[in-house]
């Protein structure tokens, strides 16, 4: 395609736009053929030449994060944060176990998937990078701008939320604000409740706000202090 460009170029002095046009029209009609917005049009054009970002298997953004991979299915490529803005951290907790979490985020048919799940010893999964769209929110435009966060465990279960959890997703959270430069508050680090026609309950009435929230501004401090992590891949 690149080279059609070029050549198209050299004949009529003026592809760039022709050929940018018909590749949009190829992906609006892929997407349906439906009128589309003028803001998706551009996020189309940044994204019809390929990402610009590549990508490895493994590669990570939280530095100690294990990385396992969620099926394809259950999340979109994206160029986070330049085709959308990440503005924010949703909380989940899994009604069930780490290895449930993985397990079904792993699975074509299940739909859904965050990029982190979170054990109740505090060690962390990465299932999909950060700069892509995981399906974990229930809604296209939070789960566009949002991080989404497992943890282990049941919403009626208050023995599940262990401290070793709460550190290590308070240090995960940590790194997303800082890498994002999003404030640490209510309204950047929601629960999954929060998200607007959701029917879901979770992190549920005993995920301690308060403590998670000043968990989370020691770890963004204490990693202040030490060198700025680059944490884009081990
Ligand atoms: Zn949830």
């Amino acid at each position: 395609m690149g080279s059609d460009t070029e050549r198209g170029r050299r004949k009529s002095g003026r592809p760039r736009i022709g050929r940018r046009g018909v590749l949009i029209g190829g992906a609006a009609a892929v997407l349906g053929g439906g009128v589309l917005a003028q803001d998706q049009l551009s996020r189309l054009w940044w994204r019809v030449p390929g990402m610009t970002k590549p990508r490895k298997e493994g590669e990570l953004d939280h530095l100690g994060a294990e990385w396992t991979a969620a099926s394809r299915a259950n999340w979109r490529l994206a160029d986070r944060p330049e085709d959308y803005r990440i503005d924010r951290v949703i909380i989940h907790v899994v009604q069930g176990s780490y290895p449930t979490a993985l397990k079904v985020f792993k699975n074509p048919g299940h739909g859904a998937a965050t990029h982190y799940v979170v054990r109740k010893d505090g060690h962390v999964a990465q299932m999909i990078r950060e700069l892509d769209v995981g399906f974990h929110a229930g809604n296209r435009s939070f789960n566009e701008r949002s991080i989404g966060i497992e943890h282990e465990g049941f919403v009626d279960r208050p023995q599940d939320f262990t401290d070793a959890m709460y550190l290590g997703s308070a240090k995960l959270t940590a790194g997303i604000c800082e890498r994002y430069d999003l404030p640490v508050d209510r309204e950047h680090i929601i629960g999954h409740v929060e998200v607007p026609g959701t029917d879901h309950t979770d992190p549920g009435p005993h995920w301690d706000w308060d403590r998670y929230l000043e968990l989370v501004k020691r770890a963004r401090t204490a990693a202040k202090a030490k060198a700025k992590p680059t944490g884009n891949s081990v």
